[in-house]
This record gives structure tokens, sequence and C-alpha cells, in this order.
């Protein structure tokens, strides 16, 4: 059975709405000298909008139509805020023949025998889309903090699309108590470069690593490993390799469930003051068994 202490200190995070499940949540939490923080749903909200829509061919009317119709079969938060956007505008989505979701890139459909292609740039660049008519706007875009994703059809741009998702409240205190702590912090995102960078700045991380694929995050806590023992905090089906990976996982307690079952601590409470919190309650437990 546990040493009481872990029993104290499972009951103490549980009332704070932390699930401390494994051996590791104690004795290697305490002892982490990194760690790395993915970007959508975990150091911001996830729950991305659409702020601005900019069309180069066509109606905006069609082109946001057009993109819902896309991403109605995505589960990614920003599929769901095209869709959103899409209802919010009155539009009325075409019907999808066939769909396909390729991650940390975008999706292909084909809509009355049309490929319509919506995603990131690099996405559309790897279509063929000729992305010159947008590239100045995405820069400045990108560089504002915004993920923008574009809509293709054959061949063709159609459209811009700057989504915005809200840094947590507690953001900002929490890298900055972790940081106090001599904790490195690290940002790891799919999204792009500009953008992650912008979002790191303003929650005060010190380190990115942008444009990584689902399969890339888990390889990218390995070379951490290297420097010492690392967490890994997430919340997309996406980060569970990474999770997996880490010294100690941490899930979001409103994460998918593959990232829920990866995870060493579980926030059910959604905030990342648990981080720190967690972290002095694997420190005193640990201690009261010595
Ligand atoms: P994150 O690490 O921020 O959760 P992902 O790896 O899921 O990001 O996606 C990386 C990038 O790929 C996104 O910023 C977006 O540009 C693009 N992308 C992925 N899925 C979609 C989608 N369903 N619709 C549009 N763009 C997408
Ligand atoms: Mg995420």
């Amino acid at each position: 059975s546990a040493p009481l202490s872990i029993v104290r200190g499972a009951g103490e995070a549980a009332e704070h709405g932390i699930l401390m499940r494994t051996g590791e949540a104690f004795q290697g939490y305490r002892l982490v000298d990194t760690i790395v923080l993915d970007k959508t749903g975990t150091l911001t909200e996830g729950r991305p909008v659409v702020r601005e829509i900019e069309v180069y061919s066509g109606t905006e009317a069609a082109l946001v139509a057009l993109a819902a119709a896309a991403e109605a079969f995505s589960e990614h938060p920003l599929a769901q805020a095209v869709v959103k956007a899409a209802f919010a505008r009155g539009a009325v989505p075409p019907e999808v023949a066939a769909f396909e979701a390729i991650p940390g890139k975008g999706v292909v459909a084909r809509i009355a025998d049309s490929e319509v292609v919506v995603g990131s740039p690099a996405f559309l660049a790897g279509h063929g889309i000729d992305l010159a008519p947008a590239s100045a706007r995405i820069l400045t875009l990108e560089e504002a903090g915004r993920t923008v994703i574009l809509s293709g059809r054959d061949g063709r741009l159609l459209g811009l699309l700057a989504l915005d998702d809200k840094l947590r409240a507690d953001a900002v205190p929490v890298v900055a108590a972790l940081r106090r702590e001599g904790l490195r912090t690290v940002l790891l995102t799919g999204d792009n470069e500009r953008t992650a960078c912008r979002i790191a700045g303003e929650a005060g991380i010190d380190e990115v690593h942008a444009g990584v694929l689902p399969d890339g995050k888990a390889e990218i806590v390995r070379r951490l490993q290297a420097a010492g023992k690392v967490a890994m905090v997430g919340d997309g089906i996406n980060d569970a390799p990474a999770l997996m990976q880490a010294d100690v996982g941490i899930a979001m307690g409103g994460g998918t469930d593959i990232a829920i079952e990866a995870a060493d601590i579980i926030i059910l409470s959604n905030r990342l003051a648990a981080l720190p919190l967690a972290r002095r309650i694997s420190h005193r437990s640990y201690a009261k068994m010595l």
C-alpha cells in the first residue's frame, strides 16, 4: 500500500481538482527541470474564434460556406470555429461527397466536383496553391498572434480566416511562478512559428518549438530529456505520445480521453495554477516519507 504521506498528498490534490495517480506524479514531478506546454487548449483556452475574413476569389458567403462544409466533419477546434462563423453569417454549407483530415495540416473535401482544401498556409502551398495575394496579410496576422487558415478550391486561393484563441487567465502568473522555481519552460505546438512566438511572449515562455507535426511532439520531448527530467502538459490526441514519453505527463481535464489516459496527473479543474500546486504537493509528500 502507498505511504501515508502519499495518500494525504493525493487527498490534498483532489481537493484542488488535481488527480495525481501514479508514483511519477509524486516522486518524478518534484525532480523535473523542464516543463513543456502545448499551446492550443493548454496554454490557451482552446476555443478559437474567427476574427477576420479576407476574400481573394468569389464572395465571402461562398468562402465561409465551402470552408464550413469541408470542416464540418473535423473535430479540430479550428474547424469548429469555422463552422460557427459560417452559421453566424447565415451560410448554407453545400453537401460533401468525401472528406479527409490531415493531422497538423488541415482538411480536404470533395464538394460538387471540386476539391476544397482548408488548412495552414504551408498545407495549401503544398497543394500547389499560389499564396502571393495573401502572403503579406498572413505575416501581419501571425505576428499579431492569430492563427491563419486558408481555403482553396481546385488549385486556386479563395480566402483567409484569422482566428484568435485567448491565453488562459492564469497563464502569465503560472509561467512566472514556474520560472521562479528554476524550471525551463517550453512551448510546443503544431501552429506556425510567428503565432507561437507571439503567444509564448505574452505568456512569458522563453523557448518555442513550432510547426511540430503530431508525431514530432514526442521526439522533441525525448530530445529535451537529454538535459534533465521533463514534464509535458497537453490536452489533445496529438499530445498523447509526448505525454507518454515525458517523465511526467500532465493532461488538462477538458482534454481528449486519449491524452487523459496517457497522463500521470490530470488537471480536472482545468486551471494552470494546478501545475505549481501539484509540484508543491509532490515535494511535501516526498519529504514526509523520508
Ligand atoms: P496545435 O498543436 O496548436 O493543437 P495542430 O497540430 O492540431 O495544432 O495543427 C497545426 C496547424 O495545422 C494549425 O495551426 C492549422 O494551421 C492546421 N490545421 C490542423 N487541422 C486543421 C483543420 N481541421 N482546419 C484547418 N487547419 C488545420
Ligand atoms: Mg492542444
